[in-house]
C-alpha cells in the first residue's frame, strides 16, 4: 500500500516553485496554537531549514507548556512578545505560510504583519472554507489533520525524504492531538502508512504520547477535578452538558494557559450527551468558548451563529465580549435552535423524558 496522492498536481507544483524560489521564509500559525499547529509549523521548518534559506516560525502567542518539547520549539519567535522581531522578519520575507488556519482573523495580532507583507502566501489547512488570503491554497478538509496533509504535501512534492527524526516528531504530535490520540477522525488508512514512515526516522512515538498527554501539573488536575465535580451542568433537552469557569475561579487555582486543554472533551463520555459546551472568563467581559460533538452535530455553526467562531463539525470555538452570565444566558437562550440537529437515537429519547 502507498500513500494516496490527494493534492492537485498543479497546486502543489506552485507551492514547491515558491518554495525552491524563497531564501527568507517565514511560516505562520493560528492564535492559541494547539499540537496541529504548531507541529506543522515546526515539522515544515526542520524540513525547509536546508542551509540555503533562513526559516522562521512565528506564532501569535505562546503555545502551552506540554508542546514547549517540540524540536525547533526554542526559536519560535513568539509576537505577543517579540513584536518588533515578528514584524521586522515579516517585513522581509519573500514568503509566508499560513499553516492550520483558513482566515487571517484566526492569527489575532499578526494579522497586520502578516497584511503589510508584499510576500506571496501558502495557505496549507483542513478546516472549511478557506478565504482567498494566499497565492496557493492547499486547503483539505477531509484531512484530520494540517500535519498530516503536510506529509501528504512532501511526499507528493518529493520532499519526505528531507523529514527528519526532529520534522517526524512535530508532525506526528499534530496527528495525534487533532485525532485525541486516533480516536476520532482517524480511520484514514493514509494516516498509518504515514505514520510508518514517520516511525521509521527514529522517532519514538510513545514517549511524544507521554509528552503531550502525561505531563499534567497539579493546579491542571486540581482545576479539571473541581470544573466536573463542581460546575458541569447537565442539560438533556439539548443532548448538551456545560462547564464554566470564573475569574475568581482561575485565579484560585493559580491558572496558566493549558490548564484546562480538552476538559471541554470530557462530559461526551456520558452517553446521550452529544455536544459539550466549556466557557472561560479570560478577562472581565471576554468569555472564551469551547466546544465539542459526537457524530453530526455541528458545533462549527454554533460558534459561527452565536460566537462569532468556527472550526470543525466536531470541534470549534469562539469567543463572547460581555459577562460569564450572559454568556450563559445567550447560549441557553439559543441551544434550543440547535435541537434538530440531534439524533433521534433511543438514547437521547430517553434522555428527553
Ligand atoms: P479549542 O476548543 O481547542 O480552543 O478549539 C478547537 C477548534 O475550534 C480549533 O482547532 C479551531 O479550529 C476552532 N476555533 C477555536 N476558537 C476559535 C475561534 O475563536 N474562531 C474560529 N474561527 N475558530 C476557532
Ligand atoms: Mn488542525
Amino acid at each position: 500500500m502507498t500513500i494516496s496522492k490527494i493534492i492537485d498536481s498543479d497546486i502543489a507544483a506552485a507551492a514547491k516553485r515558491l518554495i525552491d524560489n524563497s531564501r527568507r521564509t517565514v511560516i505562520t500559525c493560528h492564535k492559541t496554537p494547539d499540537g496541529d499547529a504548531i507541529g506543522s509549523s515546526l515539522g515544515l521548518a526542520a524540513v525547509l531549514a536546508d542551509g540555503k534559506r533562513q526559516v522562521h516560525v512565528i506564532t501569535p502567542d505562546t503555545p502551552p507548556r506540554n508542546l514547549h518539547f517540540l524540536p525547533g520549539f526554542d526559536n519560535v519567535v513568539i509576537a505577543s512578545r517579540f513584536t518588533e522581531k515578528a514584524r521586522c522578519l515579516l517585513a522581509n520575507a519573500d514568503l509566508v505560510f499560513c499553516l492550520d488556519y483558513n482566515s487571517l482573523q484566526r492569527i489575532d495580532r499578526l494579522q497586520p504583519l502578516v497584511e503589510a507583507s508584499t510576500a506571496p502566501r501558502i495557505m496549507i489547512d483542513h478546516h472549511l472554507d478557506p478565504e482567498p488570503i494566499a497565492a496557493v491554497t492547499i486547503s483539505h478538509p477531509e484531512v484530520s489533520s494540517t500535519c498530516a496533509l503536510l506529509y501528504h504535501f512532501l511526499y507528493e512534492t518529493g520532499m519526505s525524504g528531507m523529514v527528519d527524526r526532529a520534522a517526524a516528531e512535530c508532525i506526528y504530535t499534530g496527528m495525534l492531538t487533532d485525532t485525541g490520540n486516533f480516536s476520532y477522525n482517524s480511520n484514514d488508512p493514509d494516516l498509518y502508512l504515514i505514520i510508518a514512515r514517520l516511525l521509521e526516522t527514529g522517532m519514538n512515538k510513545d514517549e511524544i504520547y507521554t509528552r503531550v498527554w502525561n505531563t499534567n501539573s497539579s493546579n491542571r488536575l486540581r482545576i479539571c477535578g473541581y470544573a466536573i465535580y463542581r460546575k458541569m451542568q447537565l442539560i438533556p433537552e439539548h443532548s448538551m452538558a456545560l462547564i464554566t469557569l470564573t475569574r475568581e475561579e482561575l485565579n484560585e487555582f493559580d491558572y496558566v494557559k493549558g490548564d484546562t486543554e480538552s476538559l471541554v472533551n470530557q462530559p461526551l463520555s456520558i452517553p446521550g450527551v452529544v455536544w459539550s459546551v466549556f466557557m472561560r472568563e479570560d478577562e472581565p467581559d471576554f468569555v472564551k468558548v469551547s466546544t465539542r460533538s459526537v457524530g453530526e452535530f455541528p458545533v462549527n455553526i454554533v460558534c459561527e451563529d452565536l460566537f462569532g467562531g468556527g472550526g470543525h463539525r466536531n470541534a470549534a470555538g469562539g469567543e463572547f465580549h460581555g459577562s460569564l452570565a450572559a454568556a450563559v444566558d445567550f447560549l441557553m437562550s439559543h441551544a434550543g435552535d440547535y435541537d434538530g440537529a440531534l439524533p433521534e437515537s433511543q438514547e437521547n429519547k430517553e434522555n428527553k423524558q
